[in-house]
C-alpha cells in the first residue's frame, strides 16, 4: 500500500485511515460459505458488550495499553479526538488548499504543527532512519512493521527504474532490524510500471478472456485471473496488439517485479503486491501470480495478491486462484482488504452504463470479507496458503481470531497476520497480539510535506470514519483514568 507524493497522491490513493465499523458477519466467518451466505442476507445488531469476548480481550485496558506509556496514550488521545473534530478537519484542508501556504512562515508554522499532531500519530518518519526507529519501537511492543516509503504512479522506464531502487533499498535497509520485526515488503505495480501499459495490457487479458482464439504471444504462465462474473466493461472493442515497444516495457516491468520478488526470497521476507482499481487490476494480477509461480513453493508464500472484498467477483477470484495454485503446488499467498477505490468504481461503471463492481451494500461487503478471510484460513491450516488479513474492523479481526483458534493456527505460524495502519485501530492491534497472533502496523514515511495532503486526503475521505475511531478512545480514556487514580501497581511503572 504504497503512498505517493501530490498531486497524483490526491487521485490514486484513496484508502486508509478508515476506522472500525462493526461487521455483522462474525458467524461467518466460522461457517461454511455456503451456510454463511444464507445468513448475510440478514444483518445482525452487534451486542454492546460484543468486544468483551475472552480471545480478543478489550476489557482489561492495562493488559491491552502494558507496552504503551502514558504520555504516548495522553497524545494518541488528543490526535484522535482531533481528527474525530469535524470542524478541524474543514480548517485543515481549507488552509492547505490555501494560498497561504505560499507563504514561507505560514507554511512552516502548518508543517510543524501538523508534523507534531496528525504526521506523528499515522506516519513513521521523515526518512529510512526514522522509520526504522519506529519499527524498533513498534517491535519492542510486540508488533511488526510493514515499511512504506511514498512513491509517484511511474510514467516511462526511468521513473519505474528509480522507483525499484528504492523499493529494494527498503528491503535492504530492513537487515540492521532484528530479522523478524519486519513482516513484509510491499509495493505497488503502478510505481514500477507505467499505468499506460496496466491499462492496456488489462483491456488485452480481459479480451483474450471474452475470444480465448484471441492471441496473447507475450503471455506467461499465470493463475485464473478472471471469474465469471468479473467486469468486463472496460474492454468494449477489440484492443490492437501490443507494438514491438510495448512488448519490451513489459518485459522491463516483469523483470522489475521478479528482481524484487527475489531479493525478498532471498532475505526470506514476504512482499505484498498492492491492488488497485479493476480498469488495472487484471494486469496487477497477471504480475502478481506468474511471480507466485516462480517463488511460492515449498508451503511458503513469498509473493502475495491482494484481494478487495467489496468487489462482487472477489471470492470467486479467491477460490479460482488458491484451487488453481494448489494443484500446481504453488503456495497461494493473499492480502485481503476491503478496498479502498469505492467512488472511482462506481463512477467509471456509471459513465459506461453499467452498474458498480462493488456489493451493494457494505453487509455483503463485511460477509465477503469474512467469508475470505475464512477460505484463506483453511488454506493456511492445510498447509498450501498464507493470509495477511489488513483490516481495522474489529468483528472480522474478532471472527478470523477465532476461527484461527479452532483450527489450531498457531502463535508461530507467521502464514497468518494481521495488519492495521499506524495510528489505527491500536485496540484490535494489541487485543490481537495479546491474544498470540502476529499482528503488523503499515508504516507509511516520507518528508512531511510529502505526506501532508495524504494525511488531509485520508481524513477527509475518512471524517465518518475517524469520528467513529470511538473505540479506540473510549479505551485509551479508560485506561489513562485508570493509571491516574491507580496509586499502586501500573502508574508509576510506565515512563
Ligand atoms: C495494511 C493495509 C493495507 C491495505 N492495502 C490496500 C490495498 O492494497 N488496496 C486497497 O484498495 N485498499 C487497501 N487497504 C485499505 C482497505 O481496503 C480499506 O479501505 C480500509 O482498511 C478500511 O476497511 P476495513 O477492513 O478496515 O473495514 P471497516 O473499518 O469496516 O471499513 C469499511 C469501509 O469499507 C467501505 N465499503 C466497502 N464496501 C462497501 C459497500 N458495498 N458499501 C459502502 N461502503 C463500502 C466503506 O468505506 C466502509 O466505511 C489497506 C488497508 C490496510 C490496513
Amino acid at each position: 500500500m504504497a503512498i505517493r507524493v501530490p498531486p497524483k497522491l490526491i487521485i490514486t490513493l484513496p484508502y486508509t485511515v478508515r476506522f472500525m465499523k462493526p461487521s455483522p458477519t462474525l458467524l461467518t466467518t466460522v461457517l461454511p460459505l455456503s451456510l454463511a451466505e444464507n445468513i448475510i442476507k440478514k444483518p445482525v445488531t452487534p451486542k454492546s458488550d460484543d468486544h468483551y469476548d475472552q480471545l480478543l480481550d478489550l476489557n482489561d485496558t492495562n493488559k491491552l495499553f502494558s507496552s504503551v506509556s502514558t504520555t504516548k496514550l495522553f497524545r494518541s488521545l488528543i490526535n484522535l479526538n482531533m481528527a474525530s473534530f469535524e470542524p478541524l478537519v474543514d480548517f485543515g484542508i481549507w488552509i492547505m488548499k490555501s494560498s497561504l501556504m505560499e507563504t514561507m512562515i505560514i507554511r512552516d508554522v502548518i508543517l510543524k504543527t501538523v508534523k507534531h499532531t496528525f504526521y506523528e500519530h499515522f506516519c513513521a518518519g521523515e526518512n529510512l532512519n526514522e522509520a526504522r526507529r519506529t519499527l524498533q519501537a513498534l517491535w519492542d511492543d510486540g508488533l511488526k512493521g510493514i515499511l512504506d516509503y511514498g512513491l509517484e504512479d511511474a510514467v516511462n522506464n526511468e521513473s519505474c527504474d528509480r522507483n525499484l531502487n528504492e523499493f529494494l533499498k527498503t528491503v535492504e535497509s530492513t537487515k540492521l532490524l532484528p530479522q523478524s520485526s519486519v513482516s513484509y515488503a510491499c509495493v505497488k505495480i503502478t510505481a514500477i510500471c507505467p499505468i499506460s501499459l496496466l491499462n492496456r495490457v488489462s483491456n488485452l487479458l480481459r479480451w483474450e478472456k471474452k475470444d480465448p482464439s484471441f492471441n496473447l504471444p507475450w503471455k506467461v504462465h499465470t493463475l485464473p485471473i478472471f471469474s465469471k462474473s468479473s467486469p468486463f466493461y472496460h474492454t468494449l472493442k477489440r484492443p490492437d496488439p501490443l507494438t514491438p515497444q510495448e512488448q519490451n516495457d513489459l518485459e522491463k516491468a516483469h523483470q522489475r517485479l521478479i528482481k524484487l520478488s527475489e531479493k525478498c526470497f532471498v532475505m526470506d521476507l514476504p512482499l505484498l503486491v498492492d491492488a488497485e482499481y479493476t480498469m488495472v487490476q487484471p494486469a496487477i494480477d497477471y504480475f502478481t501470480y506468474s511471480a507466485m509461480l516462480r517463488f511460492n513453493k515449498n508451503g511458503k508464500a513469498i509473493v502475495y495478491g491482494t484481494v478487495q472484498a467489496y468487489l462482487r467477483d472477489s471470492k470467486e477470484r479467491v477460490i479460482q486462484a488458491a484451487e488453481a495454485a494448489e494443484k500446481m503446488g504453488v503456495t497461494i499467498g493473499f492480502k485481503l482488504v476491503r478496498g479502498a477505490y469505492l467512488s472511482t468504481e462506481t463512477k467509471v461503471a456509471s459513465s459506461l452504463g453499467y452498474a458498480s463492481p462493488i456489493h451493494g451494500s457494505i453487509e455483503e461487503t463485511h460477509a465477503c470479507y469474512d467469508e475470505c478471510a475464512s477460505f484463506m484460513l483453511e488454506k493456511v491450516h492445510k498447509g498450501t496458503g498464507a493470509v495477511c488479513l489488513a483490516t481495522h474492523n474489529l468483528e472480522s479481526g474478532r471472527g478470523a481470531a477465532t476461527k484461527a483458534r479452532a483450527l489450531g493456527i498457531g502463535k508461530g505460524d507467521d502464514q497468518l497476520q494481521f495488519a492495521q495502519l499506524k495510528g489505527m485501530a491500536e485496540g484490535l492491534s494489541f487485543g490481537l497480539r495479546n491474544a498470540g497472533f502476529q499482528v503488523s502496523k503499515y508504516l507509511p514515511y516520507g518528508p512531511v510535506d510529502m505526506v501532508i495532503p495524504y494525511l488531509l486526503r485520508r481524513a477527509e475521505e475518512n471524517r465518518g470514519m475517524l469520528s467513529a475511531s470511538t473505540l479506540d478512545r473510549q479505551l485509551m480514556r479508560k485506561e489513562i483514568k485508570r493509571r491516574l487514580t491507580d496509586r499502586g501497581e501500573g502508574f508509576e511503572t510506565r515512563h
